[in-house]
């Protein structure tokens, strides 16, 4: 895909922006992660506390024959209690019940184990009800209080792959979209490097041509005997030719700098079709070509920039007369409605082959033809005629058939 000079900052701007999106969204995602993992260590505590209770001693400790488990995050309150039977904690086969549950839910972590008979909450701690016989023997109601100090660190080290993959998918497409993205600054440098260069050389070429014409003028006028001399009027013709290419160099890269105002005017096309003709008048001659503008009305005018509307037009006229082998025959046509006008260019020449129409409206691409058409040539022509005629909020379309001819249709909108 190109992307064009004026768009690079939006494409850098737009792959930061997706950047910062990517982050957001897998941090996002983390934090749902990490509250899912929580949830599931949370619930494996429950239930190895529950099956402790109620396997430890044949389900004494079970409260009315059931074990009401608590994994809710509540305060921890350690209790002096003296009436506490504290000594439960430390009955090895208590111990060993319990940390055989914690086992067999994959729990292999340090805790801290507690009795209270208060009901406060305290987060990260999970209790559970048993049954304890108070100083008078009776059964009371107690809560076993688990802790684990190192849960954070556990449930990060079970998402340490996920972690990982994370930072490393992120920093290969951050790094990757970085890349892309010098690359383009790059490319733009570049371009505008060559965009200044072929300005600077069209500059320094137009005035010794523009002066080769004068003297070509002068000597002509001087010496009368000169007026038909056959290489006075080749040297006049290639200055011409190498002045109008100059041209078309030093607009393209003023279309391209984004430093052109159109000077628009009202002006009528049929004179201005003339006048492209009339400049091409030692090409026409010379091919014996036949230019017809019978099909375009006398009066239809045109608003829009008058000087590069007619080098649209003398640029596809020059092309149909490059691009015909034989008495090229070309027939200008005119219609307006009430949207605008449509012009079109119809030529006998050596056509455009399938798949190729697209391509001949960017800059330096041409077609290679063969030997036998081998015409010279930028391909900056029809660059030219797109941009300008966009400029005017138009378009050109072509359509064409090997060996039988082509026709450029430019249409301009009556307000452009
Ligand atoms: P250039 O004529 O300098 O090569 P253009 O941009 O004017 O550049 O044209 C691009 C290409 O389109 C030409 O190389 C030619 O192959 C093709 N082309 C343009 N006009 C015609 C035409 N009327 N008939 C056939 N081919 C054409």
């Amino acid at each position: 895909m190109k992307i064009s000079k004026n768009k690079i900052p939006v494409v850098l701007i737009a792959s930061a922006l997706g950047v910062i999106a990517l982050v957001v969204s897998q941090l996002i995602w983390m934090r749902y992660s990490w509250q899912l993992s929580e949830q599931i260590f949370n619930q494996r505590v429950a239930m190895a506390l529950c099956s402790t209770i109620e396997n430890y001693d044949g389900g004494k400790l079970c409260s009315g024959g059931k074990c009401s488990m608590k994994n809710d995050e509540g305060l921890f309150a350690m209790e002096n209690d003296v009436n506490l039977p504290t000594q439960l904690l430390s009955i090895p086969a208590f111990r060993s019940e319990l940390s055989k549950s914690l086992n067999f839910h994959q729990i292999n972590l340090d805790y801290d184990l507690s009795l209270s008979r208060d009901n406060k909450k305290q987060s990260d701690v999970f209790q559970s009800i048993i049954m304890l016989p108070d100083s008078n023997g009776q059964n009371r109601e107690t809560y076993l209080k688990i802790a684990f100090p190192n849960k954070k660190a556990f449930i990060l080290k079970n998402m340490n792959f996920m972690v990982i993959a994370t930072v490393l998918i992120l920093s290969f497409i951050t790094g990757v979209l970085l890349l892309v993205n010098w690359s383009l600054v790059k490319q733009k440098r570049l371009l505008q490097t060559h965009v200044d260069f072929f300005n600077n050389m069209a500059h320094e070429f137009r005035t010794p041509l523009s002066n080769i014409g004068l003297a070509v003028n002068m000597l002509s006028k001087k010496n009368p005997e000169l007026k038909d001399n056959q290489l006075i009027d080749i040297i006049r013709r290639e200055n011409i030719q190498l002045l109008y290419e100059v041209e078309r160099v030093l607009h393209i890269a003023g279309l391209e700098n984004g430093d052109y105002a159109l000077q628009k005017e009202n002006f009528l096309l049929k004179k201005q079709l003339q006048s492209a003709i009339h400049s091409l008048t030692m090409p026409i001659e010379e091919k014996q070509a036949h230019i017809t503008l019978d099909a375009v009305p006398d009066d239809v005018e045109i608003y829009g920039d008058k000087q590069h509307l007619g080098s649209v037009f003398r640029n596809l006229l020059d092309n149909a007369l490059k691009y015909t082998v034989v008495k090229p025959d070309i027939r200008i046509s005119a219609k307006k409605n009430m949207q605008g006008v449509l012009i079109s260019f119809q030529d006998n020449g050596i056509g455009i082959p399938q798949g190729q129409k697209d391509m001949i409206f960017e800059k330096f691409q041409r077609i290679h033809h063969g030997a036998q058409h081998n015409q010279k040539g930028f391909g900056l022509g029809l660059a030219y005629v797109k941009n300008m005629i966009e400029m005017h909020k138009g378009y050109v379309r072509v359509s064409s058939e090997e060996n039988k001819g082509s026709r450029f249709d430019i249409f301009l909108p009556i307000i452009s």
